[in-house]
């Protein structure tokens, strides 16, 4: 006996071939009939893949063509108003990005991991009514393969969780509406087959519920348990604990519970009700979302751990989640230091991990053949490698990082301020940007080349000055007043500092989907973070040399660049955390030393970074805000710290801000208008703050009336000398047309407001 089980599958592609067939189709280059034979062949490698590995758990509908919460607002039928002339494929597409007339619907993050779904738009307009196509076929399909699947469905609970209404009332209210069609769906489900499996992720379990809605969840699993009597529902949750919910649902007539024991070690709490009520434990032990190689003894001593309360015979052993969230496959590696790589598994491995781990546990290690012996030993092997690696473990990094005790700048805001104004002597609502200029297609060639060693570094550096000098030519042409150098050189703003440091790693094909046909590869930290030489330096010198003004210098914070990378599990995050923030630590103090005034540190995934549950904000708050304060911690009073956030919303986390003591935050806000500043003013925020004044999302150029009229409203909440003017974000995703046009708007209407106020 062995039980193998995984949440779900990737489903990009191990080559990205879904992303390279959408966005070819959405150029119009190739047809819909080829994007679904691509989609087809997928599914079945995918499937393939994890019969090969033994899995006995597979999923069908873990597949999607853009998102399957939008596949899910699809089955419903929850399509808002102004896509309803639309069908198919044209109706989907336009509903996930937008079209010519339509705007697209809302994107947001997945809880806690970068992957983004379009957030359901409900209305009280809608007719809910089934629509199974994608279910029922997608069965089918594997079965045609030979391959009984259990279908995964995205739980009424968290759909209704994760929607907005129109109305801006309760999405809860509109259960009554849609639980009809999920019953009518379980009946079509309930035809397939004697017997049928299905998963229904219910995320939402895992965060912090009101009362309210934690009363919903017994009457609707009452109610789908009771559908027909050949299904058998596992309801999942994952990123976290879920105890509360599991609490109700073993009450219920759910066949089995999936929980995840690596994000959420709480789960522990509920094993013996579990166990009291006789529900089957889907265990998830085999981490989804990071890369690291599973500690196979570790994890079978979880089980045991388990197993002493919950029957073996009820244990089925499983990805902690989807492995949605880690690359596909190892084997596309070949450029991997090997050392590094044996400490890696990306999804095709964890398969074999999962079903290893299933094996031994169930069978023993004598059920071993020698192949499997060989990959138990050699995960025994890595796993101890990894502890004692020379170039994991940096002594000299250690101990300094435990010595460290510069935890914050010197002076005081206030003291700080005057000093700073006195030397910068910048005027009221000073004109900057956030950092980045439009990335051209010869700048990303000139920084490809360069890598793949085609063109010389003379070469590149002098194609990186010719883009600075433009740069910084126009800035003090247009009027900007706090100039940056545009950050050509930077592909990503946390790959460039990951590829300067120490301790991190770089994977060749570990895309991991982001949105739609968009992946992302995050860096991954391996070991201890040092950095060997100034990372920034050289640009930034070279920029200001060019320029009488001041040239802000530019650098990524330590929350968000651990947040975007894969973080080694072998350590607390809050010591990584530490660790990369000493260097950075290191860098300001280089870039005041060489006459750099005004430095900005980064940080747009500080908010991401949150955890689901309450219960555990204040220890990441304390940490988060620790590291970028000593990341500033050699400033000196008169160098000016600029933090910028990609957020607009601070209502929760405004002393957090404050708490960061930033000289001056930059802010995404042009969208709601002064709304999102009013907190600031609420709590008396002393520091200076730029409210971003255009949105760069969109190529749309604002006129100098708009920006007049945003920048008054935000002088209805903070007085002039506390305010800058800038953009919402950096400019690199934007064209220099629109850029130029935006910025000389902008430029214009603080002028226009300097002279009004005269
Ligand atoms: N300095 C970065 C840039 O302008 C900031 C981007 C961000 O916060 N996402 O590109
Ligand atoms: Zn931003």
């Amino acid at each position: 006996m062995s039980k193998s089980y995984v949440i779900g599958f990737p489903r990009i592609g191990e080559q990205r071939e879904l992303k390279k067939v959408l966005e070819s189709f959405w150029a119009n280059n190739c047809s819909f009939n080829e994007v679904q034979e691509v989609a087809s062949k997928l599914k079945a490698r995918h499937w393939e893949y994890q019969k090969d590995a033994g899995i006995e758990y597979i999923s069908s509908n873990d597949f999607s063509l853009y998102d399957n919460i939008l596949d899910t607002s699809i089955m419903l039928n929850a399509i808002p108003n102004r896509f309803k002339n639309l069908r198919g494929e044209e109706l989907y597409f336009s509903m996930a990005r937008g079209n010519d007339t339509t705007v697209a619907m809302e994107m947001t993050k997945w809880f806690n991991t970068n992957y983004h779904y379009i957030v359901p738009e409900l209305s009280l307009e809608d007719e809910y009514k089934l629509n199974a196509s994608k279910i029922i076929n997608e069965y089918k399909e594997a079965k045609t393969l030979g391959i009984k699947t259990k279908i995964n469905l995205i739980g009424p609970i968290t759909f209704l969780g994760l929607s907005k209404r129109v109305d801006r009332k309760d999405p809860y209210e509109l259960l009554g509406k849609i639980l009809p069609v999920y019953e009518e769906l379980l009946k079509e489900i309930a035809k397939l087959d004697e017997v049928v499996t299905i998963q229904i992720d219910e995320p939402i379990f895992a965060k912090d519920n009101e009362v309210k809605v934690l009363s919903l969840i017994k009457p609707v699993y009452d109610r789908l348990s009771i559908v027909t009597n050949n299904l058998k529902i596992i309801v999942t949750t994952y990123f976290e604990h879920s105890n509360e919910a599991t609490k109700i649902l073993v009450t219920t007539p759910i066949w089995g519970i999936g929980l995840d024991f690596l994000y959420g070690e709480e789960n522990f709490e509920s094993l013996a009700t579990i166990a009291r009520n006789k529900k089957k434990l889907i265990a998830g032990v085999v981490d989804g979302r990071n890369i690291w190689k599973n500690d196979i003894q570790n994890s079978l001593s979880i089980l045991g751990e388990i197993s002493k309360v919950i029957d073996k015979n009820n244990l089925i052993i499983s990805s902690s989640c989807s492995l949605l969230h880690t690359p596909f496959s190892l084997k596309y590696e070949d450029k991997m230091d090997e050392n590094i790589k044996n400490w890696l598994s990306y999804s095709v491995e964890k398969l074999e991990e999962i079903k290893l781990i299933s094996k031994i546990f169930y069978n023993g290690v004598n059920s071993l053949d020698d192949k499997e012996t060989k990959v138990f030993e050699g995960n025994i092997h890595a796993n101890h490698d990894r502890k004692t690696s020379k170039i994991i473990h940096d002594e000299k990094v250690q101990k300094r990082v435990s010595n460290f005790s510069k935890l914050q700048r010197n002076g005081k805001y206030e003291d700080r301020i005057k000093v700073q104004k006195e030397l910068l002597n910048y005027k009221d609502l000073a004109i900057t940007t956030i950092g980045s200029f439009p990335q051209t297609p010869e700048v990303r060639t000139a920084r490809r080349d360069y890598k793949k060693n085609t063109i010389s570094k003379d070469e590149y550096e002098t194609q990186m000055k010719n883009y600075i000098n433009d740069c910084i030519s126009f800035q003090e042409e247009c009027g900007i007043e706090v100039l940056v150098h545009g950050e050509p050189e930077r592909n990503d703003m946390v790959e460039y500092f990951g590829e300067q440091l120490k301790g991190y790693g770089f994977s060749q094909n570990g895309w991991v989907q982001s949105y739609g046909s968009r992946c992302v590869k995050p860096p991954f930290i391996y070991g201890d973070i040092s950095r060997p030489k100034a990372m920034t330096v050289d640009w930034i010198t070279y920029a200001q040399s060019k320029t009488k003004k001041i040239m802000k210098g530019m650098l990524t914070g330590p929350v968000t660049i651990l947040n975007w990378s894969f973080v080694r599990d072998d350590k607390q995050k809050d010591e990584v955390s530490k660790q990369i923030a000493i260097a950075l630590s290191d860098e300001i103090d280089d870039l005041q030393n060489a006459g750099i005034k005004i430095i900005q540190v980064d940080e747009a995934a500080f908010k991401e970074g949150y955890p689901l549950r309450k219960e555990k904000i204040k220890t990441y708050e304390d940490w988060a805000v620790r590291d970028f304060k000593i990341a500033v911690s050699s400033a000196k009073e008169e160098t000016q710290i600029h933090t910028h956030m990609c957020y607009s919303e601070f209502n929760d986390i405004i002393k957090t801000i404050e708490a960061m003591d930033a000289d001056v935050i930059s802010i995404e806000t042009a969208r709601s208008g002064n709304e999102l500043l009013k907190i600031f003013k609420e709590v008396g925020y002393k520091q200076e703050v730029g409210p971003g004044v255009y949105d760069i999302h969109s190529p749309r150029v604002p006129s100098v009336e708009e920006m007049v009229k945003q920048i008054k409203l935000l002088l209805e909440v903070l007085p002039k000398k506390q305010l800058w003017i800038n953009p919402d974000c950096g400019l690199k995703t934007r064209k220099w047309e629109e850029t130029k046009q935006s910025l000389q708007n902008m430029v214009e209407a603080v002028n226009y407001i300097r002279k009004e106020n005269r």
